[in-house]
């Protein structure tokens, strides 16, 4: 059978399909040219990432396709249940990037309280005035430990956060439908110790009335999660992070309340109108910005390919 990764594939992952008699093909097609491509080559599986789209008009000129895999999480991009409704199968791969997507938000948490972006950008080549007038702009940092992180959705990546953050010593809160009550979060230490430490779930007012940081693990909506009124309800000088999708923070209230002061900073790595963020948002100094890439570590991409691999085996060899 014949694969395209359109998006790529790791080389651990080709190298498990091939030797499992699978033909990988890594060609970048052009989104207006893959149905040509597909159906000449006789393509029955086809992986994508997040850049290439598998909407309707694709799968109903593919009808050879037999497999659509998403490597990664969010499958937005495909329209999986008309897929699905034509007989395809679609998969991804949820587990492989969370520690990668919570990795970077603490990146993003230590480096926004001590203006590591704004500070990146504005070095100066020489001079002791200039230097000295950043050493002062930069001197009233923060730290994170002691400081309160509301999760918004404490699913796979969420947890990993939370794992992440009760390390470094931050109190964790959550809010979340699928869970009451409290999660339990477990600290492996390596000298094979561990401890269970539970992180309470809070109604959603709560979480942004006592969150110093909050940052947003939920699917994408059709509709901001945060907007100017949940802004109002959060603490003063408090910051956001965004490493789930784009439309659930509304930027425009985002940007409004970095002006004002209300918020302190923003993290994202998702933006409205990916690949082309607004301006504003580009240029803002209290927002740190990362272009979409929570789960793009060599790790999570090994993971991932790995996993999408032995999914592939495993359907088309039942
Ligand atoms: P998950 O399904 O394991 O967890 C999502 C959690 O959100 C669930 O527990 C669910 O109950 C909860 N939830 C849903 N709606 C909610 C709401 N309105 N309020 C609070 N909680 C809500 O998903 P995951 O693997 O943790 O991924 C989370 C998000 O991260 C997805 O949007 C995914 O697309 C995104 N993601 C981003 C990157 C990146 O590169 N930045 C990489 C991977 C995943």
């Amino acid at each position: 059978m014949k694969i395209l990764a359109n998006d790529g594939l790791n080389p651990a992952g080709i190298r498990m399909l091939e030797a499992a008699g699978f033909e990988v093909i890594t060609n970048k097609v052009a989104q207006e040219a893959l149905p040509k491509f597909i159906n000449e080559n006789k393509i029955e599986i086809l992986l994508v990432r997040s850049a290439t789209k598998v909407r309707k008009d694709l799968i109903d000129a593919c009808p050879g396709l037999k497999l659509i895999g998403r490597g990664g999480v969010g499958m937005d991009n495909i329209d999986v249940e008309y897929a699905r409704s034509k007989g395809i199968a679609v998969v991804n791969t949820p587990a492989s990037s969370s520690d990668s997507v919570a990795e970077l938000v603490m990146a993003h948490l230590y480096g926004m309280v001590r203006f590591l972006h704004d500070s990146n950008r504005l070095m100066p080549l020489e001079g002791e005035t200039r230097f000295n007038e950043l050493k002062k702009k930069y001197s009233d940092g923060r730290e994170l430990r002691g400081k309160t992180l509301g999760i918004i959705g404490i699913g796979r990546i969420g947890q990993s956060l939370a794992r992440l953050a009760l390390g470094v010593g931050m109190k964790v809160i959550a809010s979340d439908p699928y869970y009451t009550e409290s999660v339990d979060i477990k600290l492996d230490f390596c000298d094979g110790q561990s401890v269970t430490i539970k992180v309470p779930i809070v109604d959603m007012d709560s979480l942004l009335a006592q969150s110093d940081f909050v940052s947003l693990h939920v699917p994408a909506a059709d509709k901001p999660i945060i907007g100017r009124e949940q802004i109002a309800k959060m603490k003063d000088k408090a910051a956001i992070v965004n490493a789930a999708r784009g439309g659930i923070v509304d930027e425009e209230a985002l940007l409004e309340a970095l002006d004002s002061g209300k918020l302190a900073y923003a993290g994202l790595d998702v933006f409205k109108n990916e690949p082309t963020p607004a301006m504003r948002v580009l240029m803002h100094p209290a927002v740190s910005l990362t272009p979409h890439i929570g789960a793009s570590t060599v790790e999570a991409q090994e993971r991932i390919g790995e996993e999408m691999a032995q999914i592939i085996i495993s359907h088309f060899k039942k």
